[in-house]
């Protein structure tokens, strides 16, 4: 019928919008490793912000000792505890605890957020166990991950830029972190202290550099995105700083903020960008990430509903409700491998209520979840051949021995979203081809930004 063809052409015209072809993708690399040495240039010179992080060692395996993390950026937070072996034992022994934020406290006050942290701190605390080693007399130390742009002003302080992922504490702007949560933690006589402040991105990388030498970046695609990685002092003109010894500086990209006029945007990413928190930011983060990807393909399925009739005379209510199709429910509908499709057809009745689909329905949905799977995944390798351009390891060098580059991938998006991660590391292998690839390994490192960040936590101890 005509609506059927309606519908259709509004599927084809999105898909179009969403290409990403390989001469694309390479416009999108190169123009990343433009931004990156910008960002590096000077303060403000670049969208990209290239932070320095102030981490000029990572973790070597010789950490000892007990110690915590905390890891806030995203809709849980999580506490750790480790118990470091140097190396001989490793990790002997780690523990950790999860919490879901209450949603008003992601826009009320910073006070009210940071008090309910570190009451949730304190009962973790309490439980250390009599057998746990720790040095009598000592003070506790932690490792706070904390995943939003902070301008860092030491290895343990820094202010809040501003909030991503749904956050928006307008107090908290401006301030520095760590004293807003030793602040807390002082108010209930918990006697702790912050000895690093990193993003999930560092603590990824660290975490990953312990177990693996040669791990020389790390990508966070969860609920939002970002990579961080190590660079050259000395490739760094904006450090006026004492060149460290060690003669490296990670950087925290904050590549979520990436934009670019070869970035294939639709009009529904406009529209989701103007009514979001943080308009016209986090444009990279906003076609790729886990928070945007299943609103991305609401609004489509709201389009067809509504000009195209597409699930009928009506348009489904729920189908109008800014963020009810969550990512994972659109990676289940998205692996569903029943043939008449069943996944999909539960999910459109328990999410947005929309019964009786006919299978010809689902694998349009199915499609445009496909759409907009690969775009984000295929832009994310994009974003990771900038890095390894930038790093000079993206091209086989003249009478050089090859060396491997590791790339430490974490987030809920990369580790259960499969369509989307073996997409991505398929465009790696498309866009580097097959003999540079063979040196470029992908290593998901399961948690690693809460064990990176006590180990960071541990090699800037106030001990040592
Ligand atoms: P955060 O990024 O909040 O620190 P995670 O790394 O655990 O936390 O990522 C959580 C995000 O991962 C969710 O917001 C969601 O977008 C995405 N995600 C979780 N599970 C799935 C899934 N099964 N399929 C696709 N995406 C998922
Ligand atoms: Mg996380």
């Amino acid at each position: 019928s005509g609506k059927w063809a309606k519908a259709m052409a509004i599927l084809k015209e999105f898909e179009n919008k969403c290409g990403t072809p390989i001469a694309k993708l390479r416009q999108v690399a190169d123009a990343m490793t433009v931004e990156m040495h910008a960002g590096l240039a000077s303060e403000g010179g670049s969208k990209l912000k290239m932070i320095i992080s102030y981490v000029d060692n990572l973790p070597t395996g010789d950490e000892q000792g007990l110690f915590y993390a905390l890891d806030l950026g995203g809709t849980n937070f999580r506490v750790l505890r480790v118990q470091l072996g140097g190396k001989e034992k490793g990790v002997a022994s780690q523990e950790f605890e999860e919490v879901s934020i209450p949603p008003h406290l992601m826009i009320g006050s910073s006070e009210a957020l940071f008090d309910f942290i570190a009451a949730a701190l304190a009962k973790f605390v309490a439980t250390e166990g009599e057998g746990s080693h720790r040095y009598p007399g000592r003070q506790r130390e932690l490792g706070f991950t904390f995943s939003f742009p902070v301008r860092q002003t030491s290895v343990s302080s820094g202010t809040l830029i501003k909030w991503t992922k749904g956050f928006s504490i307008e107090d908290a702007v401006g301030e520095d972190v760590v004293g807003q949560l030793t602040k807390a933690m002082e108010k209930i006589d918990l006697d702790m202290r912050v000895t690093a402040l990193v993003n999930d991105t560092i603590g990824t990388l660290a975490g990953g550099r312990y177990y693996n030498p040669d791990v020389i970046a790390a990508v966070i695609l969860g609920t939002g995105t970002n990579a961080a990685y190590v660079e050259r002092a000395q490739a760094i003109p904006k450090w006026h700083g004492p060149l460290p010894k060690s003669g490296e500086m990670v950087i925290n990209m904050e590549w979520g903020n990436f934009r670019s006029s070869h970035l294939p945007l639709t009009e529904h990413d406009q529209a989701l960008d103007t009514e979001s928190l943080n308009p016209g930011e986090q444009i990279f983060e906003k076609i790729i990430s886990g928070m945007y990807l299943g609103e991305i393909v609401r609004r489509v399925l709201l389009k067809m509903a509504e000009e195209a009739s597409f699930f009928g005379d009506n348009v489904p209510p729920h189908l109008r409700v800014p963020f009810i199709l969550r990512t994972p429910d659109m990676s289940a509908m998205h692996h569903d491998t029943s043939s008449d499709l069943k996944v999909v057809g539960n999910k459109l009745r328990d999410i947005l209520e929309i019964p009786n689909t006919t299978l010809k329905m689902r694998k349009v949905v199915v499609e445009l979840c496909d759409i907009v799977a690969t775009r984000g995944a295929r832009l994310s390798a994009a974003g990771i051949v900038g890095i390894l351009k930038k790093l000079g390891r993206d091209s086989a060098r003249e009478g050089a021995e090859q060396q491997k580059s590791v790339i430490a991938l974490d987030g809920g998006l990369f580790e259960h979203y499969s369509e989307f991660s073996s997409c991505m590391e398929r465009t790696l292998k498309e866009l580097l081809g097959e003999e540079i690839a063979q040196n470029i390994v992908i290593e998901h490192s399961n948690d690693g930004s809460g064990i990176g960040a006590a180990l960071l936590a541990a090699s800037h101890s106030q001990f040592l």
